[in-house]
C-alpha cells in the first residue's frame, strides 16, 4: 500500500474499526467533562462505541468497550476542551473532535418522551428503529437471531419500543431545524407477518410531504416485490437489505432466522429487483439500493465477490467491519485485521466507480458506523476523473433540491459552530 493510502483518513477510519481505542479512567473522565454524545449501546448491533469526527468531517464510531480494544495502539490526547489528538503508539496521528449532543435530544414529545428515545443521529443523519425488538430475538431458546447482533440486548435501554407517526414527525422537524439533517433512515428487524413496510409507510409519506428531505428504509425483503414500486412512487430514496455475508453456508450459520424465514436467494432477488427501479418512478427523487455486508465474517474473496455481484446489478454495497459486541454469540471472536480488509475497501471504491454508481452524491450525509465507498478513494491508485465529475454534478443538483426544501446549511458547518 502507498504511503498516501496508509496515512489517509479513510485508512485511519478502517484501522480504528479493526483495532478500537484504549480509554482509561482519566480519558473517560475528560470525555464526560467535555460533553459529547457519550458511549451508547445503540441499534443494529454496530454502534456501541465513541463517536469522533476525523479531519474532513469524516465520522467514526470507534469501538471502546470490547475486550480487543485493550490491545489497541490508539489512545486520545486532550489538546483543549473538546479537541483531542488521536495518538498511535505514542505519536499524534490526526486531530479529532467529539460529536456534540444536540439540544433536541433532551426535548420532550407531546407523548411525554425525550426525543432521543425516538431517534438519534448516526453520523449526520437521523436514525429511527421503528418497532419492537426484532422477532428473531423473542425465542431466546432457539437462538434465531443473527450471531453478531446485539439489538435485542440494546432495545428498551436506549430506544423507545413503540413510536407513533406524530412523535416521529416531531423529532424529524426538531432534528431538521437544529442539526440540519438531510436524510432519515428507518430500520426494522424481522417482524412476524411481514408488517415492516405497513408500519413505516405512514411516517415515510408524511416526512416527504412535510419536509421533502431524503428518506430510506432498511428491512428484510418483502415477498411482494411490488411493495418496492410503491415505495419508489411515494418518493422514498433508499432501500437497504442486510445480506450480512455472501457465502451460503456462512449465511445459514450466522443468520439462522433470516436463512429459515427468507433465505439468501430472497435477499438477492429483492436487491436485484430494487436496483432496477431507479429507471422508473419520479425522476425528481433519487433512488439507491444498498446491500449491507460485514467484512470479517467470511473469507476476503467471498466479500469481494459480493461487492462485484452487488455493483453488477446496480446496488451500492454497504460494508461494515465485524465488531465482536459484548453479550453476542460472536463476542469471543476477534475483529478482522486491517491489512486483510483493506483490499475489500479498495475494491468497494473501484467497483462503484467502474459501474458509475452515485456514491457520495447525497449532500451532507456522514455515516459513522461504516467506511463509505467514497471515503476509500485514497486506498486506490485509480482516479476515475469523469465519473467523479458526474457525481459532483449530481451532488450539486441534490444540494439545490434540498436547499429549496429549506436546508441551507450543512450539518458539518453546524457542528463546527458548536464545537
Ligand atoms: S434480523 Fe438479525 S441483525 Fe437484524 S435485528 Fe434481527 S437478529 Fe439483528
Amino acid at each position: 500500500m502507498s504511503a498516501v493510502a496508509a496515512s489517509s483518513v479513510g485508512f485511519t477510519k478502517i484501522d480504528l474499526f479493526c483495532r478500537g481505542l484504549r480509554l482509561g479512567d482519566p480519558e473517560l473522565a475528560q470525555l464526560a467533562e467535555d460533553g459529547g454524545t457519550g458511549i451508547r449501546r445503540t441499534r443494529a448491533g454496530l454502534g456501541s462505541g465513541l463517536e469522533l469526527v476525523l479531519p474532513g468531517g469524516v465520522r467514526v464510531n470507534v469501538p471502546v468497550v470490547e475486550p480487543f480494544t485493550r490491545h489497541s495502539p490508539y489512545t486520545l490526547r486532550r489538546l483543549e476542551r473538546g479537541r483531542y489528538a488521536l495518538v498511535r503508539d505514542g505519536t499524534e496521528v490526526v486531530p479529532v473532535t467529539l460529536t456534540s449532543r444536540p439540544a433536541w435530544y433532551g426535548l420532550t414529545t407531546r407523548g411525554g418522551r425525550t426525543m432521543d428515545r425516538i431517534g438519534t443521529l448516526q453520523g449526520t443523519y437521523l436514525a429511527i428503529y421503528q418497532s419492537r425488538v426484532c422477532d428473531f430475538w423473542r425465542d431466546r431458546e432457539r437462538q434465531q437471531n443473527c450471531g453478531f447482533c446485539s439489538v435485542g440486548l440494546n432495545l428498551g435501554v436506549d430506544d423507545a419500543l413503540e413510536k407513533t407517526t406524530d412523535e416521529i414527525l416531531e423529532v424529524v422537524h426538531a432534528a431538521r431545524a437544529e442539526s440540519r439533517i438531510t436524510y432519515v433512515d428507518f430500520n426494522t428487524g424481522h417482524l412476524d407477518g411481514e408488517r415492516y413496510l405497513d408500519l413505516l409507510e405512514p411516517a415515510l409519506a408524511r416526512i416527504k410531504r412535510e419536509t421533502g428531505i431524503l428518506v430510506g428504509v432498511q428491512c428484510p425483503p418483502h415477498s411482494d416485490l411490488t411493495r418496492y414500486d410503491r415505495l419508489r412512487a411515494m418518493g422514498v430514496n433508499r432501500v437497504s437489505f442486510c445480506l450480512e455475508v455472501f457465502d451460503a453456508a456462512s449465511f445459514r450459520e450466522l443468520c439462522p432466522g433470516k436463512s429459515e424465514t427468507y433465505g439468501r436467494e430472497r435477499y438477492l432477488e429483492a436487491i436485484r429487483y430494487c436496483a432496477q427501479l431507479g429507471a422508473r418512478g419520479p425522476r425528481t427523487e433519487p433512488w439507491v439500493t444498498n446491500g449491507e455486508i460485514i467484512a470479517g465474517l467470511e473469507p476476503v474473496e467471498s466479500t469481494i465477490r459480493c461487492i462485484d455481484w452487488l455493483t453488477g446489478v446496480g446496488a451500492i454495497p454497504t460494508v461494515c467491519v465485524f465488531r465482536p459486541l459484548v453479550g453476542t454469540r460472536l463476542a469471543g471472536r476477534e475483529p478482522p485485521r486491517t491489512e486483510d480488509v483493506i483490499p475489500i475497501y479498495r475494491r468497494l471504491f473501484e467497483a462503484c466507480m467502474e459501474r458509475g454508481l452515485p456514491i457520495g452524491a447525497a449532500p451532507n450525509i456522514r455515516v459513522s458506523i461504516v467506511p463509505l465507498p467514497e471515503e476509500c478513494a485514497d486506498l486506490s491508485e485509480r482516479r476515475f476523473p469523469l465519473k467523479r465529475a458526474k457525481i459532483r454534478a449530481l451532488r450539486g443538483l441534490l444540494g439545490w433540491k434540498l436547499g429549496r426544501a429549506g436546508l441551507h446549511k450543512s450539518p458539518v458547518e453546524m457542528n463546527t459552530h458548536r464545537q
